[in-house]
């Protein structure tokens, strides 16, 4: 079928809630994307965060191809040992103590919203409490999802949204402790905001909402579904603040591509929140999708991937400074290991429709910043070719 009949029948079909960009996908090979004209693109978006191994892996196919001619899905009801291998897996790499696997991001959200709820309730004995959530935060579209999500243009419409929910500001621990109150349950935050704009917590922010929690018997969340599985150089974000959470949530890298999320606790809430019927899932955690966590687990060891984003994402930061610092029109960097942004004082669409014509797939966070989240096997040799391909973009723009 031709690109155009494609695009043509995909906006007549879907419900129109992205303007997407007019190439049609077929089939990536290691960090490189190929369109249906077999024009090839640089890829430093990976999916949103997801494709952290990047595409083709011999390795992850296979398996998930061996596992779905034995078993793709049992339901919650029976044990499956896949599922079994993905948890212990999981929560060893997250430091946590118990793992719920989850279809998405937001249900990961919508799964740690509700660990922390029935915890205040064991604890006190009554509802109705409230939660602390970030400005400029995102943490997905569910109606609880959206409640926590610091962003009016994501919210207006679909008012009123669950209760009790109070917004502070990232490192601005002033604000947390002025939102806080007998009422609160719980903190939620991005240890690094992505769709808000890549802003990296402060690590004495981070310290100050722990300390603040545990003297309040608060549940504190952190939201890794961007940051974490190694992005930052580290398994998750918070072992870089040696800032532990209560309640992580997981999801985007954790599958390599399947969908897949998670919440994960520690042994302490586990005991004093959800209890059988509190909470469940059809799909979540069956044995396709635990293969996949599995596989991506064991790669993500074999090939020395947190190595590879320490060094490159070093390499990345330095280059960013560099254009950064060569073109007026960029204001900062910001980020950690391979979660990078450039603040412009401009909209970045145009840039970012120009670099995919020349062959980058890059993606933005907010209206003003181009965001770098690639495979987490790129190298050097990557990052230049990006680099040489935006410095070309940004010359013709100037
Ligand atoms: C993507 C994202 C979500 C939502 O995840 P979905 O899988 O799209 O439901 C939540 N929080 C953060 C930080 C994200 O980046």
């Amino acid at each position: 079928m031709k690109k155009t009949e494609i695009i043509g029948q995909a906006e007549q079909v879907f419900v129109h809630t992205y303007n997407r960009y007019p190439i049609v996908l077929d089939h990536g090979e290691g960090v490189y994307l190929y369109d249906t004209d077999g024009k090839r693109y640089l890829d430093f978006a990976a999916g949103i965060a997801v494709m952290a191994l990047g595409y083709g892996v011999k390795e992850y196919n296979d398996a998930l191809k061996s596992q779905i001619d034995r078993l793709i899905h049992t339901s919650n009801y029976y044990y499956s040992e896949p599922a079994m291998t993905a948890g212990r897996k999981l929560a060893a790499a997250s430091k946590m103590d118990r793992v719920f696997f989850t279809n998405s991001g937001t249900e990961a959200i919508e799964g740690a919203i509700k660990a922390a709820k029935k915890y205040a309730y064991t604890r006190h004995g009554h509802a109705d409490f409230e939660i602390i959530a970030m400005e400029h935060s995102f943490h997905g579209r569910s109606i609880g999802a959206l409640s926590v999500t610091g962003n009016e243009h994501y919210r207006e419409a679909f008012l009123p949204l669950m209760d009790g929910v109070r917004f502070a500001r990232l490192n601005d621990f002033e604000s947390v402790l002025q939102s806080v109150s007998e009422k609160t349950c719980a903190i939620i935050l991005e240890p690094i905001q992505g769709e808000g704009g890549i802003y990296p917590a402060c690590p004495e922010f981070l310290r100050q909402v722990r300390a603040l929690c545990d003297e309040r018997d608060l549940v504190l969340i952190f939201d890794e579904i961007q940051c974490g599985m190694g992005r930052t150089g580290t398994m998750f974000a918070w072992q870089q603040y040696g800032v532990r959470p209560d309640v992580l949530a997981m999801a985007k890298a954790i599958g390599g591509g399947v969908p897949v999320g998670a919440f994960a606790v520690t042994e302490r809430i586990a005991k004093q929140s959800l209890a059988p019927g509190d909470h469940g899932t059809t799909y979540g955690g069956n044995p396709f999708v635990c293969a996949a966590v599995s596989t991506v687990l064991d790669l993500f060891e074999r090939m020395d991937v947190l190595a590879n984003v320490s060094r490159v994402g070093d390499y990345l930061s330095e280059k960013l400074d560099e254009l950064c610092a060569s073109d007026g029109r960029i204001q900062e960097r910001r980020g950690i290991g391979l979660m990078q942004g450039l603040q412009f004082e401009c909209p970045v669409g145009e840039i970012i429709q120009d670099c995919q014509n020349r062959g980058l797939i890059l993606i933005n966070a907010g209206a003003n910043v181009i965001r770098f989240v690639p495979p987490l096997v790129i190298t050097e040799q990557h990052v230049d070719e990006m680099i040489e391909i935006l410095k070309e973009s940004l010359r013709q723009k100037s």
